[in-house]
C-alpha cells in the first residue's frame, strides 16, 4: 500500500492524485525510467513538505521556497539524482548533503537500508524530522552539521547525494565513498553554471560523468545556523 494512501495524505483540489500523475507523466517524458523511482515519486506527498501558501504548487515541476532563502528541489531532478545512484550498484547506506525539508531524503529512504542526512540549518532540520516522521519513516539518522566534511563515522557509503552546489567537489566525500563501486551524485558549480555529475569510485579510481545542467543552492562551508 502506499505510504500517502496508508495516512489519508492524498490532498485534495490541486494536490489530488490526478495532478500528480501529470507530473509522473512529465518525469517519463523527460527521461525516467526506473519503475522504482517512479513508483515512489507517485506515492510520495510533495505537499507536506510546503508551507500551506504554496501546497497548490507542490506538483508542478519547479524548485519553490522553502525559507531561509533555500528551495524545495525540482522533482524531476530529483528524480534524475536518486535514479542515477540507484541504477548504478547497491543503497546499503547512503548519505545526504542538504536536508532541506526532507523530500529527497523521503524518495531515498523508500529505496534505501539506511539514509544518513546533514543539513546546516537547525530550524529546516526540525522540520525534515517532523515531515518524514509523518510519513512514517524511520530508517533516518539526521544531523545538524557542515555536510561538506560528510559523515566521517557513519563511511563508507555506497551513495552520497548532495543537493546543494559547490564550486569543486570536497575531497572528503570522495574519501568517504565505498571503495568498491561508491557513487556520488553532486552539482558543482558557481552561480552562472552548475553541472550534475555523477563519480564512481573503484578502490583510487574515480570516473566522472555528466548528467545534465542545473542550478542549485549553493554548498556553504563552515557556518552553521539555528
Ligand atoms: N534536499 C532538499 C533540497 C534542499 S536545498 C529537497 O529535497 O528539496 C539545499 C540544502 O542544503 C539547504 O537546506 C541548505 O541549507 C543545505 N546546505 C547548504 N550547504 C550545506 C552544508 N555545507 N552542509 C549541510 N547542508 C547544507
Amino acid at each position: 500500500m502506499l505510504v500517502a494512501d496508508k495516512l489519508n495524505l492524498n490532498g485534495i483540489g490541486m494536490t489530488s492524485q490526478r495532478t500528480r500523475e501529470r507530473l509522473l507523466g512529465r518525469l517519463i517524458d523527460q527521461g525516467i525510467s526506473s519503475i522504482e523511482v517512479l513508483d515512489v515519486m507517485r506515492s510520495t506527498p510533495r505537499h507536506i513538505f510546503l508551507d500551506e501558501a504554496l501546497a497548490h504548487r507542490a506538483y508542478e515541476d519547479v524548485a519553490l521556497p522553502i525559507g531561509h532563502n533555500q528551495t524545495i528541489s525540482q522533482p524531476y531532478i530529483v528524480a534524475r539524482m536518486t535514479e542515477a545512484v540507484l541504477t548504478s550498484g547497491p543503497m546499503e547506506s547512503v548519505l545526504e548533503i542538504g536536508t532541506g525539508c526532507g523530500y529527497q531524503t523521503a524518495i531515498i529512504a523508500q529505496l534505501a537500508k539506511k539514509i544518513y542526512s546533514v543539513e546546516r540549518i537547525k530550524s529546516l532540520l526540525n522540520r525534515a524530522k517532523k515531515n518524514l516522521r509523518m510519513l512514517r519513516l524511520r530508517n533516518i539518522d539526521f544531523k545538524h552539521d557542515d555536510g561538506s566534511l560528510g559523515w566521517k563515522r557513519k563511511s563508507p557509503f555506497d551513495a552520497i547525494i548532495t543537493t546543494a552546489a559547490p564550486k569543486q567537489i570536497p575531497s572528503e566525500l570522495l574519501q568517504q565513498l565505498n571503495p568498491v563501486g561508491g557513487r556520488l551524485v553532486i552539482p558543482v558549480g558557481g552561480d552562472d553554471r552548475q553541472d550534475l555529475k555523477l563519480i564512481r569510485r573503484d578502490g583510487d579510481e574515480y570516473s566522472e560523468s555528466y548528467l545534465c545542467s542545473v542550478r542549485f543552492v549553493p554548498l556553504l562551508v563552515g557556518q552553521l545556523l539555528n
